[in-house]
């Protein structure tokens, strides 16, 4: 285990909290919460890696804290493991089927207490690894096309909400078939690399996302940039990749492997779509194309053509 993972304990008796929290502080962060509402106020705050949750609370009990965290997209991986009554088969069985992963009873046994939750911390933090392969690019390590829609999904919702520029960049290497076909695909592989590596270098503030979206080509989401800066970093990235000088005698754009870039920069508004930035980037990127390759195209988008691209 890495870093330490953090438990949320929820018990409306402080004296069980006490006793849980002494048998995992050791080696676990503990928050706790002494009622249901809390439960849910903390574990937003909080983003536990695991609840221990009793089941029998005044007002919002056990039941409803799980049924409320398994609905809630961003609680719902969160393993919840029930403190039940020792013997209470029927609470065992109904925390199990509203999505607990397990129980531990009442009063309880600290080694057992431990064991389990450790399996179940190291059960979850595989999943989590597995969740982050399924978003990331094997060759280039980079985000890889699904992380992208993800992110720019969440962005377009979020920037709505000021009414923020959102910039996209798509980027594409020239004569990449002729690379292939003269270096082969092994070459291609890591040129590929290479401009992913590059391109991590030149998108670098926190909030920015590199990904490979598809064979040959790259995504760049700049949330809350301005075309200006947007067309900087494009122009930065054309420069950088042309820079590695890696060589490509069939090219007519350049001797070296170079790559054109599309930009489109909108404002973002309730309802836009996020496939309507790629759209318009990509377009960009043919006239970068038609225009001999080994350049930047990009422009400002009306709410209007965005909606126009949106419905296309
Ligand atoms: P353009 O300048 O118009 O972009 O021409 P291009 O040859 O780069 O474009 P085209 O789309 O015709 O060819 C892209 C090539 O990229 C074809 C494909 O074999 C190659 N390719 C796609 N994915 C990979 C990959 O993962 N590794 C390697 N080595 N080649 C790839
Ligand atoms: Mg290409
Ligand atoms: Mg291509």
């Amino acid at each position: 285990m890495s870093k330490r993972a953090v438990i949320l304990i929820v018990d409306d008796k402080v004296s069980n909290i006490e006793i849980l929290s002494a048998v995992l502080e050791e080696d676990h962060e503990i928050c706790f919460a002494t009622s249901g509402e809390e439960a849910m106020t903390v574990a937003q705050t909080a983003m536990p890696d695991l609840i221990l949750l009793d089941v029998l609370m005044p007002d919002v009990d056990g039941y409803e804290v799980c049924r409320r965290l398994k609905a809630d997209p961003l609680l719902a991986d969160i393993p919840v493991i029930f403190t039940t009554a020792l013997g209470d088969q029927e609470a065992e069985v109904r925390g199990l089927g509203l999505g607990a992963i397990d129980y531990v009873t009442k009063p309880i046994s600290p080694v057992i207490v431990q064991a389990r939750v450790r399996n179940h911390i190291e059960m979850k933090q595989m999943r989590d690894q597995l969740a982050e392969l399924t978003v990331t690019d094997a060759l280039t390590g980079l985000g890889n096309r699904r992380r992208l829609e993800r992110t720019l999904s969440q962005e377009v919702a979020r920037l709505a909400r000021t009414a923020a520029d959102l910039s996209v960049i798509i980027l594409d290497i020239d004569f990449f078939k002729r690379f292939n076909d003269s270096y082969g695909h092994s070459a291609g592989d890591r040129c590929i690399a290479m401009v992913g590596a590059t391109l991590n270098r030149a998108v670098r503030r926190a909030a920015d996302l590199a990904v490979r979206y598809g064979g040959e080509e790259f995504a760049c989401v700049l949330p809350e940039a301005g075309h200006e800066e947007a067309m900087a970093v494009a122009h930065n990235i054309r420069d950088r990749v042309q820079a590695l000088g890696i060589p490509h005698s069939q090219s007519d754009a350049a001797p070296y492997v170079t790559v054109s870039v599309g930009v489109a920069t909108a404002i973002c508004t309730p309802g836009a779509d996020l496939s309507s930035w790629i759209r318009a980037a990509d377009a960009q990127l043919y006239l970068a194309k038609a225009a001999g390759r080994n350049n930047v195209v990009g422009r400002v988008f009306e709410d209007r053509e965005l909606k126009e691209l949106q419905a296309a």
